[in-house]
């Protein structure tokens, strides 16, 4: 049934890869895997290192054609053209998500109109990124430039692909770079379906081009390949690791979003009826495969035993089940990841589990399903208080005082994002400055996810930032113009 729908969805052949333009077959392929099912649904290509290479060449013969020529408010036209054709397909591309990832509709269709809000952003921004003119000694003038990298490669992971091109895609072509894509080997097909939309769209040939394939073959070749200049990796910590190792070889800028541990600090007087879904949902969407997700609930100990019991109550509706059923989760991107959690599940032993959500009883069993877990009391140095999970699991730490609260939520290796509940607002600006993070929130959790805010992270979490009008000078690079003219 779900082969049908994927038919009925589909309106492009996902086993092509494009290059300089062209939609083109490849000898080797991956199969697609339905992680709400189990079943193999289609197949996409496998790219090796002599397609990376096509695809970095083609890039580079954009650059120096008919891409390379445009100017900034055309090459805004174009995304914001792209954008609408998103925006007009999200459904499609929901369903596309769903199939391919697992996520619950109702998130899927969300990343979608994301997708096509990061275009129409970065339409607007293209022709706004404006250099200074520097006043200097007499007889020069001096301004800067902001000039694209040139060739930007892209390597994105399975979690949320539809926001994760949106926001470094368009970022890098808003500037003029010309792209290489290298989706996740388990989530490409929306990555496909976004550049049958920008080709229609009319993109220049070369300017974007997607390679599927396997991080360690195409991926590796990609990140190591010297007609690279800027790479923009999202992922794990020890892959992160590896691609910076490449880009220093090449000397190349990286952009890295890696893995986060995000911890939302609850005080005595924070508004618990307004805190409370945060406080959940920041824990189980896209049942924590979120880089962002917060894993940790650090709560002032006179509300510690209230909070455990509300987020508890709320832990036992949540239902898991197929992606289109769209409940609360859905399942895990695939069995070696149900693996993963399932063993950080089993660290929690002797652990009080607060609560679980419950798998719906007709869920397929091949599915990668997997229940979301409350843990409570747990100690800031355990294991599941300091390693990402990426699975539905969220420990409660209790605090004395705010110093204790900085110091466990800035204690673990990661620095992405962070929350304050609080209504002093001595100590949300306090704590705001505090603590290690790339985002802080005070009385909110992710704002809305806005593609207008600039998002990274520090220590593991990762360095530079994507979103917002701050991506467009990671897309860049600097020149100083000195003129004499006496
Ligand atoms: P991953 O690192 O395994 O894979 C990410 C991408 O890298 C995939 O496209 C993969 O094919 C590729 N890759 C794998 N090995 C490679 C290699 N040797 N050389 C080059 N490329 C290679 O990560 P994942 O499991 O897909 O994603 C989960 C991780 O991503 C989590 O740690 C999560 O926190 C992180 N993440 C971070 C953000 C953020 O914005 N900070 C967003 C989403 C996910």
């Amino acid at each position: 049934m779900t082969q049908d729908l994927l038919r009925q969805t589909l309106w492009f052949d996902p086993a092509e890869l494009l290059i300089g333009g062209h939609w083109r077959p490849c000898d080797r392929h991956l199969p697609v895997e339905n992680p709400s099912t189990g079943q193999i649904i289609g197949q996409i290509a496998r790219a090796d290192a002599a397609t990376v290479d096509e695809a970095v060449t083609a890039a580079r013969t954009a650059l120096a054609g008919d891409w390379g020529r445009l100017g900034a408010a055309e090459r805004g036209r174009i995304l914001a053209r792209i954008g609408r054709i998103v925006s007009d397909r999200a459904e499609a591309l929901a369903v596309l998500e769903s199939l391919d990832v697992g996520k619950p509709l109702a998130q899927a269709r969300a990343d979608a109109l994301a997708l096509a809000r990061y275009m129409e952003f970065y339409a607007g921004a293209a022709d706004k990124v404006m250099g200074h003119t520097i006043p200097y000694q007499h007889g020069y003038t001096a301004y800067t430039l902001h000039e694209p990298h040139g060739v930007t490669a892209h390597i994105v992971p399975w979690n949320y692909p539809m926001q994760i091109i949106g926001r470094s895609v368009g970022a890098a072509l808003a500037m003029g770079n010309a792209a290489v894509l290298k989706p996740a080997e388990e989530a490409s097909l929306t990555a496909l379906a976004f550049a049958r939309i920008a080709v229609e769209a009319g993109l220049p040939a070369g300017a974007l081009n997607v390679i599927p394939g396997l991080g360690e073959e195409a991926g590796a070749a990609l990140a190591a390949h010297p007609g690279v200049n800027h790479i923009s990796f999202t992922g794990s910590v020890g892959v992160g690791i590896r691609i910076q190792s490449a880009a220093a070889r090449n000397v190349v800028p990286v952009t890295l979003e890696l893995g986060g541990k995000s911890p939302q600090l609850v005080f005595a007087d924070a508004d618990l009826d307004r805190a409370l879904p945060f406080l959940v949902n920041a824990g189980v969407q896209n049942a924590g495969q979120t880089c962002s997700a917060s894993a940790r609930i650090l709560v002032e100990r006179s509300r510690h035993a209230e909070v455990v019991e509300r987020m508890a109550a709320r832990y036992s509706r949540l239902r898991v089940g197929p992606a289109l059923a769209d409940l609360d989760l859905g399942p895990l991107i695939s069995a070696r990841q149900k693996a993963l959690v399932e063993g950080y599940m089993a660290l929690a032993g002797d652990l009080s589990v607060a609560a679980t959500g419950t798998i719906e009883a007709d869920a397929p069993p091949g599915g990668h399903y997997v229940a979301p877990r409350l843990l409570a009391d747990v100690r800031p140095d355990h294991r599941l208080a300091q390693e990402e999970i990426f699975g539905p699991a969220q420990v409660i730490i209790p605090f004395d005082d705010e110093d204790e609260a900085v110091a466990i939520a800035n204690g673990t290796d990661y620095g992405l994002v962070a929350a304050v509940w609080s209504e002093n607002g001595a100590r949300q600006l306090r704590l705001a400055r505090a603590l290690r993070a790339g985002q802080v929130y005070l009385n909110n959790y992710g704002a809305g996810g806005g593609v207008e805010l600039p998002f990274g992270g520090t220590g593991k979490s990762g360095h530079g930032r994507e979103k917002g009008f701050e991506a467009l000078y990671g897309f860049s690079t600097l020149k100083t113009i000195a003129a004499w003219h006496g």
